[in-house]
Order: C-alpha cells, then sequence, then structure tokens
C-alpha cells in the first residue's frame, strides 16, 4: 500500500540555502519546543508561509531591528518543518491565483460556509476549493467544474472573490505561461461563460478587495465592468471622512461606475466579449434548483440595507427578495483554520488558536503563526511581522528558561512514530526532484512548471 501524506521537511537543509518565496502567503502554523541539553530543537507544522517565516526567523543571522531588539535568533537551533502535502509551500503554491506569482497571499485549511438551501446543488463550489484546482491541489482535482453556464455568480467580495472571476474572464492564452495546472487551463479554454456577478451583502463602502486587485479587473482584456452608478449616490459627499487606502478605492469605483468613458476606452469595452459586475446590498438566501432538481438554476439573494456606523455597520434585509439565474455558483466568504489536534486548544467560533502574542494559552512549548494565530486577514507582510513575532516570543522564553525542560528526543521520536504508522516521510532533497520534474515538464510550453498533481505519481517519480 502507498504511503500516506505525511511528510516532513528538514529547515536546517532550507535555511542554509534560500529565504522563502519573497511574497508569500499565511497558512496554519504552530511550533513545539523541544528540549535537549545541546540543541534547541523546534518543530513547525505547516510548511506555508508563516511556517518557514517562523522558522527563518528562528535561524537567522539578522532578524529586523525594529521589530525584535533582543534575542535576534538562536545560533544552534535545529528546526524541523513538517507538512502533509506531497510538496511544500503550503497556499503560496496552492492559493495564489497564477497570474499573480509576485503575490502570494491568503491561506488556511477550510473555507466558511453559508449554510443556506441547495449549496449541495451541483454547479455549487467553495471558491478555496475553485483555486485549489486551477492550482493543482491534489485534493480539489476532481472538482471539475461546469464551465458550460452563461452567468457564474461569487458571493463575497474580497481578493478572493476577484482572483476567481480574474481567472475565470481572463483571456486562456494569457495563462498559458503561467503554472496554472494543463487541465484548469484546457477547462477555461472551453469554457462558456460570459458574465460573471461578484455580490456583496453590503455597499461600496465595504467591500474587502483592494484598489490594485480592483484596478486589474478593470482593465482585463476582453471584459467591461458593470456597476450601477445608482449603487453610489450620496459617496462623492462621504468621500472626504473616509481613511486613504479605502478613499482612494472608493473614488476608482465611482469613476468607473459614473463617469464618461474616453474613446479608446470605449472601444476596448465595445468590443469586449465578457464582462463582470459587482452587485451590492444582496445577501445570499438560497440557490436555487434547476427543474430537474439536480444542478444550479439561479441565487435567491436579499435585497438589504446597512445600519450602523463604521466597523459595526451590518447588511439588515428589507424584505425584497431577487431571483439572480446562473449556473455556477461560488461562495468566496472567507477562510478559516481546522483544529490541528485534540491537545491543541482551538477556538471554533474564531478559527483560531488562543494565544497571546502567539504563545499557546495555558500550553508552554506551544506557539502559534499565521492564520491560525490571527484568523484569516491581512496581507503578506502582516503574516511575515505576525510570525516572526512568534519566533520572538519564543526565542525570549526558551533565554528566559521557561520552556519546559526535561529529555525530549525531538525528530528521533516522530521518526519512529511515522515508521510505526507505515509512513515513508518526503523529505526536502525528494521535493528537489519533483520540483526539477516540474520546471522541466513545463519547459515544453514555456511554463515556469507544470505541476504534478497526482500523489501516487509523485511517489512514484520518488521510487516510493
Ligand atoms: P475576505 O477579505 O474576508 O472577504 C470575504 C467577503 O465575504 C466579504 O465581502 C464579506 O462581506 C463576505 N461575506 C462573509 N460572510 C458572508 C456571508 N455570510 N454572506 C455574504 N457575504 C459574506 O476574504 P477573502 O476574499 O477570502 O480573502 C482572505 C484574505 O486573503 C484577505 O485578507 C485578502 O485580502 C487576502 N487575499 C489577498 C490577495 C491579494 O493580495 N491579491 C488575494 C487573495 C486573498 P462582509 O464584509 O459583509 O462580511
Amino acid at each position: 500500500m502507498a504511503p500516506r501524506c505525511w511528510r516532513w521537511v528538514r529547515s536546517s537543509v532550507w535555511s542554509r540555502t534560500r529565504p522563502p518565496p519573497a511574497r508569500s502567503t499565511r497558512a496554519p502554523v504552530f511550533c513545539q519546543w523541544f528540549s535537549s541539553q545541546t540543541t534547541p530543537q523546534i518543530c513547525v507544522v505547516g510548511s506555508g508561509p508563516a511556517g518557514f517565516y517562523t522558522a527563518q526567523h528562528l535561524l537567522k543571522k539578522r532578524g529586523p531591528q525594529q521589530l525584535c531588539p533582543l534575542p535576534q535568533h538562536h545560533t544552534r537551533a535545529q528546526v524541523d518543518i513538517y507538512e502533509k502535502q506531497l510538496v511544500p509551500f503550503g497556499l503560496v503554491r496552492f492559493g495564489v491565483a497564477p497570474d499573480h506569482p509576485e503575490v502570494k497571499s491568503y491561506g488556511a485549511e477550510d473555507h466558511r460556509v453559508l449554510g443556506i438551501p441547495g449549496e449541495e446543488l451541483h454547479g455549487v463550489c467553495s471558491a478555496r476549493a475553485f483555486v485549489g484546482w486551477y492550482n493543482g491541489l491534489p485534493e480539489n482535482q476532481g472538482l471539475t467544474p461546469d464551465l458550460s453556464c452563461d452567468t457564474a455568480v461569487i458571493l463575497g467580495q474580497g481578493n478572493v472573490a476577484l482572483d476567481v472571476a480574474r481567472i475565470l474572464l481572463t483571456p486562456p492564452e494569457h495563462l498559458e505561461k503561467t503554472d496554472i495546472t494543463e487541465a484548469a487551463l484546457g477547462a477555461l479554454r472551453q469554457s462558456r461563460v460570459k458574465t460573471v456577478w461578484i455580490v456583496g451583502r453590503r455597499g461600496p463602502l465595504q467591500v474587502a478587495f483592494t484598489i490594485k486587485e480592483l484596478r486589474e479587473m478593470i482593465q482585463l482584456p476582453g471584459t467591461w465592468p458593470i456597476l450601477h452608478p445608482s449603487d453610489f449616490l450620496g459617496l462623492q459627499e462621504q468621500l472626504k471622512e473616509i481613511p486613504r487606502p479605502r478613499k482612494r478605492l472608493t473614488e476608482l469605483l465611482l469613476r468607473t461606475a459614473t463617469e464618461k468613458l474616453g474613446a479608446e476606452e470605449a472601444a476596448r469595452q465595445a468590443s469586449a466579449s465578457r464582462a463582470w459586475g459587482l452587485r451590492f446590498f444582496r445577501s445570499p438566501q438560497q440557490v436555487l434548483p434547476s427543474a430537474d432538481g439536480q444542478r444550479v438554476a439561479g441565487i435567491r439573494l436579499a435585497v438589504t440595507r446597512l445600519e450602523g456606523v463604521g466597523e459595526a455597520t451590518r447588511a439588515v434585509p428589507t424584505g425584497e427578495i431577487e431571483d439572480l439565474p446562473c449556473g455556477l455558483v461560488l461562495s468566496s466568504v472567507g477562510y478559516k483554520s481546522r483544529p490541528i489536534d485534540p491537545s491543541v486548544p482551538f477556538d471554533p467560533k474564531l478559527g483560531v488558536i488562543p494565544n497571546t502574542e502567539g504563545r499557546v494559552v495555558d500550553v508552554p512549548g506551544l506557539y502559534c503563526s499565521g492564520w491560525v494565530k490571527t484568523g484569516p486577514t491581512g496581507v503578506i507582510a502582516t503574516t511575515m511581522t505576525s510570525s516572526f513575532l512568534t519566533s520572538q516570543a519564543l526565542l525570549q522564553d526558551l533565554q528566559a528558561g521557561l520552556l519546559p525542560l526535561g529529555p525530549r528526543p525531538g525528530y528521533t521520536a516522530i521518526q519512529a512514530l511515522l515508521s510505526s504508522r507505515g509512513v515513508q516521510p518526503i523529505s526536502f532533497s525528494d521535493w528537489e526532484k519533483l520540483d526539477a520534474e516540474e520546471v522541466s515538464r513545463g519547459q515544453g510550453s514555456g511554463k515556469p512548471r507544470e505541476k504534478l498533481v497526482d500523489c501516487q505519481e509523485m511517489l512514484r517519480l520518488l521510487g516510493r
């Protein structure tokens, strides 16, 4: 029988070679301290960016002074990074849109569910699974989304929603030189999706996406944006009270919705064959089934209005209902972390490990980084800083003698445990072989790599 996919990479090997991909994503991670007489041994679970940034800071010669005046690193620490996938880097590899190789930015193991009737129908899936599908995540390769419909609806107005809309609408030839999987590219070439609605339960002032991603959508070749000027009434007057990043974003939305197009832009839009639009003040109520009850035919939305001010602004139903016909529904309402083990405390409501500055509450020697520490918010710089602070807390505790002492065997014990379960670990040098294979497979078509998506094939390539 093939070994199970619980593998390890040793960051001591990694740390001597190169830093993690420059702008990468967050993934749940926690660290466990193992004491030993001579060499502090630290175990990091999760090889996404939070894991790598944490390990990097523990091992690195010099950390950023402003973040961590003392201590900077540990000269003798041995850090092992464990990963359940056969390949490292978590959502740097599996989350980031293939056309954004420079922006690696989201993580966590699971998606939030909407909890509305019809969510189980054929034609409904989570944006997380869709992203995993086009990025080659083995567990999502069976998704095969049906792109034979004319209209897709994305629920939620965050950056993931825009990533998914962009991949659905980008002319496939623009994705050919990215590391998108060949299967996804093939499906997108056959796609008949012409319109994508991105639906928010609140208004233009509450969108969760950022200006760079919006600008990219507005300029997406072969598409035109549909924004209703009536959604933006009164916003011009509110602009002066809005903090700067939100103000610039709102100004761009306003301009796109209300300004008359220049000749060039008008010509570009006139020749466009695909469209995307933002629908505001609409909260999902039910996925509507087709006549045979088998698949999606539309989405029922409750029209909302806003109550409250500032952060507390919330959408309340007006009582009015609207049905939007569509053949594909992608829910993109955020990510959440999963509990890692019964022995590790977990707050299921917030989806985080209860912690103080990365120190897991009531478990000395256990630390957490990434979205499992903070919840699924922020950009890469936030995760990097947060991961450095967690390693800083660990190093401080180590220096202060606060970590539990006693014989802990570290990797030796893990190795024996894995062996007793029939698990054959994949090492970092194994990954380097897979990496070389992927790069070589991509070369023929000018891609940075053709990702291996079949675990059995990967194991065969490694002679297992
Ligand atoms: P997000 O930014 O939290 O956005 C979630 C969206 O879903 C919001 O519009 C939210 O509306 C809506 N929503 C939540 N619950 C809902 C419900 N029950 N019904 C209807 N709508 C609901 O999440 P995300 O897009 O998954 O992104 C996660 C993080 O990754 C963010 O920090 C994001 O910036 C980052 N990211 C960055 C990039 C990039 O930099 N290019 C790319 C992808 C992701 P409300 O505001 O009303 O709750």
